[in-house]
């Protein structure tokens, strides 16, 4: 791998609630990311391997070395070598896969000395090979998403559009607020994004309304949102992102405004 020569964002995906369309976002952000000609990391942080398997890596418990062998290098003290584990999907983004091994490794991380800095020591290591790293969390809020966010830039958080998600919503701004103030001063909100919105609905606008109004002074919302579409889902379950799928659908048009949205941000 060659430097970039330039800085690297750090994003990390997390949100507590299952099912709310990280690993989904990680893969069209990250890939929308590369085809606007950035060199991209996706970091699988979930034992459960969604985002391994939404690469099109159909055996991750026969891989041989994944986020959980780099990890345990790490805690054992061990160099690693930047390049170790990587793979390198179709579409031009690379990734660290995960598989089951990676939830005995967070039981480890409980008794590691600094268990908050693990993940952020892997990064280091590999961020001057590219513009952006996102790290896609498992749904909780343990030992391995505090990772993703000690070592992250900022967090992005995608919120499914229903009335129950703003509860948790609360949890989880006030789990970062404490990795804000402990852990990683410099953490940012990247935003909000509302995920499987459903256009025949109109509750979807009222709910991107009542987070602005609850949240939009601390955390800013995406003015964009990605639309509930069976194609999207079609498209993890073969392994492609959105662009590759369906390339002229809604949920393709979403997902690369999203990514001008986040190139916007800057780094
Ligand atoms: P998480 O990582 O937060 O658990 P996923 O990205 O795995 O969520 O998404 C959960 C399920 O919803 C998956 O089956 C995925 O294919 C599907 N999904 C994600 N985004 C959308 C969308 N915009 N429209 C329809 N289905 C979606
Ligand atoms: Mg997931």
């Amino acid at each position: 791998m060659e430097t970039t020569g330039r800085r690297c964002k750090v994003i990390a995906l997390a949100n507590q609630k299952g099912g709310v369309s990280k690993t989904t976002t990680t893969v069209n952000l990250g890939i929308g990311l590369a085809r606007a000609g950035n060199r991209v990391l996706l970091i699988d942080s979930d034992p459960q391997a969604s985002l391994t398997a939404s690469m099109g890596e159909r055996e991750p418990d026969r891989l041989d070395k994944t986020l959980a062998t780099v990890l345990t290098s790490i805690m054992e003290g061990q160099e690693i070598e930047a390049e170790d584990g990587i793979l390198t999907h179709g579409e031009g983004v690379r990734f660290l896969p995960a598989n089951i091994d990676l939830a005995a490794v967070e039981v480890s991380l409980i008794s590691a000395m600094s268990r908050e800095y693990m993940l952020k020591e892997y990064i280091e290591a590999v961020a001057p090979y590219f513009d952006y790293i996102i790290t896609d969390c498992m749904p909780s809020l343990g030992m391995l998403t505090i990772n993703a966010l000690a070592a992250a830039d900022t967090v992005l958080i995608p919120l499914q559009a229903q009335y129950l998600s703003l509860k948790g919503l609360e949890q989880l701004t006030a789990t970062i607020m404490r990795i804000k103030k402990r852990i990683n001063p410099a953490l940012d909100f990247e935003g909000i994004l509302l995920t499987m919105v459903d256009a025949r609905t109109n509750y979807a606008r009222e709910i991107m309304e009542m987070v602005r109004g609850n949240y939009g002074q601390r955390i800013p919302v995406f003015e964009n949102y990605i639309p509930l579409s069976v194609r999207v889902a079609e498209a993890s379950a073969e392994g492609k992102s959105i662009f590759a799928h369906d390339p002229k659908g809604r949920a393709s048009a979403a997902y690369e405004m999203l990514a001008k949205e986040v190139l916007a941000h800057g780094r």
